[in-house]
């Protein structure tokens, strides 16, 4: 910025001086000297020879031919008259160019000075200048030189200071940027001119004149050389960019082939990647839904298809060799479902997965468990030397099983029955071995839980049977082939019928007549004993109902029936028994119902309560087997009871003397309590006998009659009203007309 604010000034002072310097010229001007040639000279310069500019080729600069003009005219003429010509060139090419007056002033001004100086500076040195060229050549050459220096340095210093307060650059950058190539055309136009003038000399100026078509033509062809030598380097400036641009595309092309060639792999790569990864995450989807397919959610062990596949290799190691041994060991933990139902489920879940880790902690690698589900775990030990093995390991288990559980913050303790099924080369599938095994573990809960038991054969034919006598009992129902059969209750004193006991009996289409101790354990386990039991309820109340009706006068007389334990607490007993007696349409004082001990005292809360639901209703209650199981004498007085049955066990053993006061005592306790005694099982006068001494009311057995058919019993009571016990034959006269079961012909 500093700079620019002198470039007007600059510009307005060298026009003052350029116009001084021509008044100056004009002044001095050697008119006389002045002729048509001269003006010819100035026209041709003002006018044509500005226009025509010389390149000169591979520098990029040119000259115009003014300069040789001025030159000349200052040989010829002398210095004012150049100044003047240099003057009126300048203004004419300042107006060619621009129509500013500031730059056209500048133009004509840095011509007319430098001229000027050029002039005084060559005048200094070498005396006139119109007389230069009159001394020896090397004298004129030197001269010639300085003139085109002087001019040269004159008009590119004014030219470059001019630019430089312009551009606000410095002055020699702009010098050397813009006016470093030009001395070369000065000294060309010097020389030219110098020749020209030199020749003029000799050949006269008009010559020279003349000659000026000629060298215009010259120029022409120079200057068509020029553009011929331009288009041939633009042509092969073309040719090069052209080959440079194929290069730039072809190096372009293969850069984006190689990129694409790279995207490509890059692509591939990563579908590659892909790939893999789908495959790796399928691998894992199917690791996992195998783990899930052969593996226990809760415990994490693996499930049957795995056992059972194991097992299978098991099979085939002990059929290829001869002595491969192995053993499957079946466990169910005891009262599972107690835990579940007072714990809750979540603690039951805990219980079964520290189950499962202590079991883990019993086992060799090569062993194999599952849980099979619920409670139960299954354990493959393979490889056994000896039976003791495996019993060895069931011992260790029920030992760790033993141990506390923690769960809530509360111990709990549990039991695990265990069936060990001992396996060489005859089984042929899995299936078979866990059956076995199960089946062992079956007897083993059925002989008191807490144990193991090994599996023989017969326990597999038992179970067989056993499965056969549940399908059996099914049909039965539906094929009504149960009937019932009447044992008359005596009064012991008086000899007559008091009443009597229903007892269930199948008529087995095959077996023939099936005793309820051959069928009614299996009923009971599987739920079928209630519509047994329902079925003997509802034909008793039935059967009596008709007696009642039948008899003169109302008769003293009840029906006992039984009812299993599993019955007895079921929900429905109250209902069921209600529908008896309304169906059949019995006084409810005529029945009475016999629950063993086992099944008062089991649950004596509720047998309390279902017992005094029963007695409101008017039904008689009597306690079966007495003395069979664990009374309590404290819970006896609450149990609004009428009977005790005393279990024909200790009648039995009343004649051999022993027992005698087992009986006497149960006949007082019953009868402070205020209950009636039955005995049952009486088979002999002196049972009999004894029996009466001791004050015992009532006495069952074959001694008065064996169990008969409802006709049968209808009979003895149409008759036997008015027997006396001494005439107890007379009772048992024709009782055979029920066949015997099983029982009472081994009697
Ligand atoms: P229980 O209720 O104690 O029945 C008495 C059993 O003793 C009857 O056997 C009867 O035939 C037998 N008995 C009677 N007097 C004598 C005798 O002098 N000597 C011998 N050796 N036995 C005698 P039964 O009929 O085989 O019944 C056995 C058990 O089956 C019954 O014992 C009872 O607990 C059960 N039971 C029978 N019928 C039914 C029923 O309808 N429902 C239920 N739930 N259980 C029944
Ligand atoms: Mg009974
Ligand atoms: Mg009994």
């Amino acid at each position: 910025m500093k700079r620019k604010r002198f470039s007007k000034p600059f510009i307005w002072l060298t026009t003052a001086v350029g116009a001084v310097v021509c008044a100056l010229s004009v002044h001095s001007l050697p008119f006389g000297k002045l002729d048509l040639r001269f003006a010819l000279l100035a026209a041709v310069t003002v006018i044509i020879s500005s226009r025509i500019s010389i390149q000169i080729p591979r520098i990029n600069t040119n000259t115009t031919v003014a300069d040789t003009f001025i030159f000349m005219t200052m040989l010829l003429y002398g210095g004012e008259a150049a100044v003047l010509v240099a003057a009126a060139e300048g203004l004419s090419s300042g107006l060619r160019i621009s129509k500013t007056p500031r730059i056209v002033s500048f133009a004509f001004a840095a011509t007319a000075v430098s001229t000027f100086i050029t002039t005084r500076v060559v005048e200094f040195f070498f005396g006139p200048t119109t007389q230069l060229l009159d001394s020896d050549f090397s004298h004129a050459f030197f001269a010639l030189s300085v003139i085109a220096l002087v001019q040269y340095f004159a008009n590119t210093v004014i030219v470059a200071i001019g630019i430089s307060l312009k551009d606000d650059k410095p002055i020699w950058q702009t010098w050397s940027n813009y006016c470093h190539w030009v001395s070369i055309t000065y000294l060309a136009g010097a020389a030219a001119a110098g020749t020209v003038t030199a020749i003029s000399g000799k050949a006269g100026l008009y010559a020279v004149m003349g000659a000026m078509p000629v060298i215009f033509v010259i120029y022409l062809t120079y200057n068509k050389y020029l553009d011929d030598i331009k288009a041939s380097a633009k042509k092969s400036e073309l040719a090069e960019r052209a080959r440079a641009e194929a290069e730039y595309a072809r190096a372009e092309s293969e850069r984006k082939r190689a990129e694409l060639a790279e995207e490509h792999v890059e692509a591939q790569n990563k579908h590659i990647e892909e790939l893999e990864r789908i495959k790796k995450d399928l691998e894992d989807s199917r690791e996992h839904f195998r783990h899930a397919a052969f593996h226990d959610s809760l415990t994490g062990l693996p499930n049957r298809s795995l056992l059972t596949d194991q097992l299978k290799l098991s099979i085939e190691l002990a059929r290829n060799s001869g002595d491969h041994m192995f053993s499957v060991l079946f466990l169910d933990l005891d009262r599972f479902k107690n835990i579940n139902d007072s714990l809750g489920h979540a603690a039951g879940d805990s219980l079964l997965i520290e189950m499962a880790a202590r079991l883990e902690s019993c086992l060799r690698p090569s062993d194999a468990i599952a849980r099979l589900g619920g409670d139960e775990f299954a354990i493959l030990l393979d490889g056994l030397r000896s039976r003791e093995e495996a019993v060895r390991v069931a011992e260790r288990i029920q030992e760790e099983v033993a141990r506390p559980f923690s769960l809530g913050g509360s111990e709990v303790y549990t039991t695990t029955s265990i069936g060990i099924n001992i396996c060489s080369g005859y089984y042929d599938n899995p299936e078979d071995i866990l059956r076995d095994a199960d089946t062992a573990m079956y007897h083993a809960k059925e002989n008191g839980k807490a144990r193991y038991e090994l599996f023989d054969t017969r326990m597999h034919a038992n179970a067989v049977a056993k499965l056969q006598l549940e399908n059996d009992l099914r049909r039965a129902l539906e094929n009504d082939e149960f009937v019932v059969a009447y044992q008359p209750i005596v009064s012991l004193k008086s000899g007559k019928i008091a009443g009597f006991e229903t007892l269930v009996r199948w008529h087995h289409p095959i077996r023939g007549l099936v005793g309820p101790n051959d069928f009614v354990p299996l009923a009971e386990e599987t739920g079928l004993i209630v519509d047994i039991d329902t079925y003997v309820l509802n034909e008793s109340c039935r059967q009596m109902r008709e007696w009642v009706l039948e008899a003169v006068e109302e008769p003293s007389l009840t029906v006992s029936v039984n009812l299993s334990s599993k019955h007895f607490v079921g929900q429905d007993l109250i209902r069921r028994v209600r529908q008896a007696l309304n169906d059949s349409g019995l006084e409810s004082k005529y029945l009475k119902l016999e629950i063993t001990e086992s099944a008062v005292m089991d649950c004596a809360e509720t047998a309390a309560s279902l017992l005094k639901q029963l007695r409101e209703l008017g039904i008689q209650l009597s306690i079966d087997d007495f003395g069979t199981g664990y009374s309590s004498l404290s819970y006896l007085h609450r149990f609004p009871v009428n009977t005790l049955k005393i279990d024909r066990s200790f009648v039995t053993r009343m004649a051999k003397g022993e027992n005698t006061e087992i009986v006497r005592t149960i006949v007082t306790l019953a009868s402070n309590l205020g209950m009636t005694v039955v005995a049952e099982g009486v088979e002999t006068y002196e049972q009999h006998h004894l029996l009466r001494e001791m004050n015992c009311e009532y006495g069952q057995g074959y001694f008065f009659c064996k169990p008969v058919d409802a006709a049968k019993a209808s009979s003895l009571l149409a008759q036997a009203n008015g027997l006396s016990s001494s005439s107890h034959s007379h009772l048992l006269q024709g009782v055979e007309q029920i066949p015997p079961t099983m029982d009472e012909l081994a009697a």
